[in-house]
């Protein structure tokens, strides 16, 4: 129960890798609140989370509109009296090669991955300042750090992210704040399902511990940054990818 009282939300929680982290964190005694494009999956996760015994919110959220962010922040706020930890999961890759690249590939995938994250940190620490407590986790990736053909737009939203986290980190620690990225790297989920298979094997044979990922990995991770055992930890990023980028 590492999260026992903890309020936590958790963007694209619905399903996925976020899914898994509102799971966990709900075993681990925090109540959740899931905010998410997809509020048909965000239900079905709210009940399975409420069937753990904990207090489950889901709400209609897209993180590309601070407006809509603020909105939702409120209504955790009214509802459940606080936000200690916040999640940034919610993702989506549009790829293709750079110099075919469509603008509006680019501009969605940096508005949901980079902008959403920095309108959820903007809106969430502001109820944490006041707290004077809070954790963030900001999902990134091994391609925001090693580059990925066909993916210019994700790889700099993911790279923004970490930069993001770095700035946040140093603004906020002094109101016991902190920061925190995950990197992942090739984890089983739909979105890595419909990469083509050629890839899939080519990805696979430069893992060093010779398996993908899976969700439960990263949601591991994302329990650590957010429990008291990381404390003393902001800033960084952990990355969790069998080994595949080593530092
Ligand atoms: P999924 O596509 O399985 O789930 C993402 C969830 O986010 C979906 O419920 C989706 O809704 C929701 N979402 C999409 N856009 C928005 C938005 N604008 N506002 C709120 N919610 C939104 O993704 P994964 O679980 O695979 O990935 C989760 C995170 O992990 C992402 O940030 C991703 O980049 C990162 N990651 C994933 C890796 C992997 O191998 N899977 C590797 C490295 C990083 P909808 O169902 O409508 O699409």
């Amino acid at each position: 129960m590492r999260l026992q009282g903890k309020v936590a939300l958790v963007t694209g929680g619905a399903r996925g890798i976020g899914r898994e982290i509102c799971l966990l964190f709900a075993k681990e005694g925090a109540d959740i609140v899931i905010g998410d494009v997809n509020l048909a999956e965000a239900e079905k996760t709210a009940a399975e989370i409420k069937a753990l015994g904990r207090k489950s919110m889901s709400l209609h959220l897209d993180v590309t509109s601070f407006e809509k962010v603020q909105e939702a922040v409120n209504k955790i706020l009214d509802n459940l009296g606080k936000i200690d930890i916040l999640i940034n999961n919610a993702g989506i890759t549009k790829d293709g090669l750079m110099l075919r690249m469509q603008d509006a590939d680019w501009d969605a995938v940096i508005a949901v991955n980079l902008k959403g994250t920095f309108n959820c940190t903007k809106a969430v620490s502001k109820a944490m300042l006041k707290q004077k407590s809070g954790r963030i986790v900001n999902i990134a990736s091994i391609i925001g750090i090693i580059g990925n053909p066909g993916q210019a737009n994700y790889a700099a939203s993911k790279a923004g992210i970490i930069a993001l986290t770095k700035t946040t980190a140093k603004e906020l620690a002094s109101r016991a704040i902190n920061v925190n990225a995950v990197a992942p790297g090739f984890i089983q989920t739909d979105m890595t399902a419909k990469l083509p298979e050629e890839l899939k094997q080519k990805m696979l044979a430069s893992i060093p511990l010779a398996k993908l990922g899976l969700p439960q990995d990263v949601a591991n991770a994302c329990l650590f940054l957010s429990s008291d055992d990381a404390a003393y930890i902001t800033g960084q990023t952990l990355v969790v990818d069998g080994g595949m980028v080593m530092a």
